[in-house]
């Protein structure tokens, strides 16, 4: 049994390129990711990939409607994002999403108001900036796992270098007792009820106040 547990949790997604390969990579390690979707991303090609993955024990969860920073909306219109993007991925996997990640993680107290999913953040590595290479993704991810920790990611189309980072990461961590689960199995795992009764954005699932991102 392994002792540590660790979520790694893509955003942006999903799509034929990168989406399957980031699954792959973690069944290859006896591990399962969690994914973070778009609800706009979602057509008919894609949809197909994420079903796949869903149906091989990976987590899909909300990353917004329209990736818009949120702050700057409604009660109606955060409303209408969170139901717009629930609607889309039920008709796709068959499932609601537990868990939701603001798009730029900007968030507000409207919008823990209005949503009612635990809002999740992660240890990050910027592995969207292109010109964080692969070598920096490889430190930056070595220095940040921790045990109950999560890690943000991106799956977006062109994005090889994460590929990369994690052939290398994974057997590493995998040597040091790390197991690669979803979300939902890391809160069960640990016995940490996620919080939705209070502003937190969970970087770690024992956290119980916004001390770090
Ligand atoms: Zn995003």
């Amino acid at each position: 049994m392994s002792d540590k547990h660790i979520a790694f949790t893509f955003d942006d997604g999903p799509n034929t390129t990168v989406t399957p390969l980031v699954a792959e990579i973690l069944e290859k390690y006896g591990g399962r990711g969690t994914f973070f979707v778009v609800g706009n991303n979602i057509n008919d090609a894609s949809a197909k990939v994420m079903k796949y993955v869903h149906l091989n024990g990976h987590e899909i969860d909300s990353h917004s409607l329209t990736h818009s920073d949120m702050t700057k909306f409604t009660a109606k219109q955060i409303a209408d994002e969170i139901e717009m993007t629930d609607i889309r991925i039920r008709s796709v996997i068959g499932e609601e999403t537990r868990f939701f990640r603001p798009p730029y993680i900007a968030y507000d107290q409207l919008m823990f108001d209005t949503i009612d999913k635990p809002f999740i953040c992660g240890r990050r590595v910027d592995d969207w900036d292109k010109s964080v290479t692969v070598e920096q993704r490889i430190n930056g991810l070595l220095e940040k796992a921790e045990d109950g920790g999560i890690i943000l990611l991106h799956d977006q189309d062109d994005n090889y270098a994460t590929v990369e980072a994690l052939q290398f990461v994974l057997p590493r961590l995998a040597e040091q007792g790390y197991e690669f689960v979803t979300l939902s199995r890391l809160f069960r795992l640990k016995g940490v009820p996620p919080l939705t009764d209070r502003p937190i954005i969970y970087s770690n699932v024992f956290q119980t106040e916004n001390t770090y991102q």
